[in-house]
């Protein structure tokens, strides 16, 4: 491809709102632009890196038996009526001309449990594997960072359909591999990572996470083992703090401190033995107030204080909490509670035997050698999040939490969409059974952006090869250099590699930038030194390092290198 003939609006500077890198260097570089919020063209550099991350999913989506095919984005109202999704907030509602409810969709679980009902009759039409590639729309209420949080996008997404649990298992061990093929390929460094499963229920799920502090996830990650969670669903050991046991409960005065680090500081502890008293009210038909307990160093983590009272819940007012303690909020803690005014304790396991500071449920004063067991009943059950230089429960060694942009996802789904939406088939016993399906989506241009979060450098990006939106860049200079340029072009073609010449008449200071913002792996010089010493330079984009080649062994040169680049890498 001749650059003269192609749309590539490269700029000098990145626009004023752009805070993430692949914001600021995808629009910089001429691959996005935006027409309105969370709306973005893909301009021909940008919709080839695309299409090539496309490709590698595909292929390997083939590889494990998929069948692609294409869903609408346009949907009637009724099947999500059915499945009971109508009415979340993410999605795109509208009526058409003659008023019937319509939606836009953003993921296709009803439509193929739609077909799995019609097209599914018997178990000897089970396993089956369908996907497609297609356009997502959701409603998202803030659209940010370019391309990584979009409300219109492309996703492929999908879905096994089994007859019991260990064909939903089988198909699950599929994608795991075909994904993990995809993102090694596609060149981004990612982590697989155990995710929640939410309160729609599954029975199992994993991100794909790429690290980039662009990310809107955090992930927990250990320096010892390859132990890796989402933080909704990290667990850890927290650090020791010595706290005695059997001291004898005292009651001391603590006149106007209202933080723990007041109290600590007050006392002379370490945060850690200190407790944290949270009071909730959960939002069930029982109503009440819940304590929940956690370590005064330690954050209490809401998803899972929510899955622990199995409902969602909000923070007592503070007349509430005078009602059910007879003390003001900052003095409330387990020890002498009055019957019946608290629902329920909940206490974190790390607080662990020995005497702890709490609140004394009277205002403006602490009990010093609280006890759990001994002065207080609370159930123990995982409320905190795991913190930096947490212990990892599998080997001990030390967690560290990273900002990664999800690339991926993969979901048990069981029954949730096959009963609602009577997707059965007739099994060999004779008994008309739900399907058991799985949900697989990823993020085309989600790998996009975290490649380029990934890979660039004060000059502009850095493409993993085998995404690049082209695999050799050639600037040739000067008139005499367009004809061997064509020549080399023409032979790396026969070689399948994928070339673009930037003929544009500009100076080649200028050209070299743009190259370098662009970011093709290798770029080939074509000058005066064809005519003085019969060779033309190639230089690598991440190293810098340059070779000198002479024109004929440059394309056997070239797709070797292209080749090498490509091969799937050896597992991280
Ligand atoms: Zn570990």
């Amino acid at each position: 491809m001749r650059a003269s003939r192609i749309l590539l609006p490269t700029l000098r500077d990145a626009p004023g709102d752009a805070v993430a890198r692949s914001h600021q260097l995808l629009v910089r570089a001429g691959f996005i632009r935006q027409i309105g919020a969370g709306l973005w063209s893909y301009l021909p550099f940008g919709w080839r890196v695309h299409r090539r991350v496309e490709q590698i999913i595909r292929e390997e989506m083939d590889a494990i038996g998929g069948q692609e095919m294409l869903m609408p984005v346009l949907h009637p109202a009724d099947l999500w009526k059915k499945s009971g999704r109508y009415g979340i907030p993410e999605m795109f509602y509208l009526k058409d001309r003659v008023g019937r409810d319509l939606v836009l969709s953003m993921t296709h679980e009803e439509v193929i449990a739609f077909h799995a009902s019609e097209a599914i009759r018997s178990y000897r039409d089970l396993p089956q594997i369908w996907y497609h590639i297609q356009i997502k729309e959701r409603d998202e209420p803030r659209p940010q960072g370019g391309v990584l949080r979009t409300r219109e996008f492309i996703m492929k997404d999908s879905y096994t359909l089994d007859r019991d649990k260990s064909g939903l298992d089988e198909g699950y061990t599929k994608h795991e591999l075909a994904y993990d093929r995809i993102f090694r390929r596609s060149g981004i460094r990612f982590y697989k990572v155990e995710s929640d499963v939410g309160m729609m229920g599954g029975s199992g799920a994993h991100e794909y996470m790429a690290p980039s502090p662009a990310g809107e996830d955090r992930i927990v990650l250990c320096d010892g083992c390859d132990y890796a969670a989402n933080v909704e669903m990290a667990v850890s050991v927290a650090r020791p703090v010595s706290v005695a046991a059997d001291q004898p409960l005292t009651e001391i005065a603590t006149p106007d401190v209202t933080t723990i680090a007041a109290l600590a500081t007050l006392l002379g502890v370490d945060e850690g033995a200190t407790m944290k008293s949270v009071i909730v009210v959960p939002e069930d038909e029982r109503g009440g107030v819940v304590l929940a307990l956690v370590r005064g160093d330690h954050r209490l983590h809401e998803l899972k204080l929510q899955k622990a009272l199995g409902s969602t819940f909000r923070p007592a007012h503070p007349d509430e909490i005078r009602a059910a303690f007879g003390a003001e909020p900052g003095s409330i803690g387990a020890v002498n509670l009055r019957g019946g005014a608290v629902r329920e304790v909940l206490i974190d396991p790390s607080i662990t035997d020995g005497g702890y500071v709490a609140g004394a449920n009277r205002t403006g004063y602490h009990l010093v050698g609280a006890q759990h067991g001994r002065d207080f009943d609370a159930r123990p059950i995982d409320l905190r999040h795991a913190e930096s230089d947490d212990a990892c429960v599998h080997c001990g060694g030390r967690l560290h939490i990273e900002d990664a942009i999800e690339v991926g996802n993969i979901f048990k789904l069981g029954l949730r969409y096959s009963v609602p939406m009577e997707a059965t088939f007739l099994d060999d016993d004779g008994v008309e059974k739900p399907v058991w399906m799985g949900s697989y989506g990823i993020g085309p241009a989600r790998i996009l952006a975290s490649a380029v979060e990934q890979f660039s450098d004060e000059n502009g990006i850095v493409w993993p090869q085998a995404i690049a939106p082209y695999d050799v860049w050639i600037v040739p200079i000067g008139d005499d250099a367009i004809a061997p340029s064509d020549e080399l072009d023409a032979s790396l073609a026969t070689l399948g590699v994928e070339v673009f010449v930037d003929d544009r008449k500009l100076s080649p200071g200028v050209r070299f930038k743009d190259a370098d913002l662009v970011g093709v792996p290798l770029r080939i010089t074509i000058g005066k030194r064809l005519e003085t010493d019969g060779t033309i330079e190639l230089k690598h984009r991440a190293s810098g390092e340059t070779e000198v080649l002479t024109p004929a062994e440059a394309p056997a040169r070239l797709a070797a290198l292209v080749a090498a680049a490509k091969a799937l890498p050896a597992q991280p």
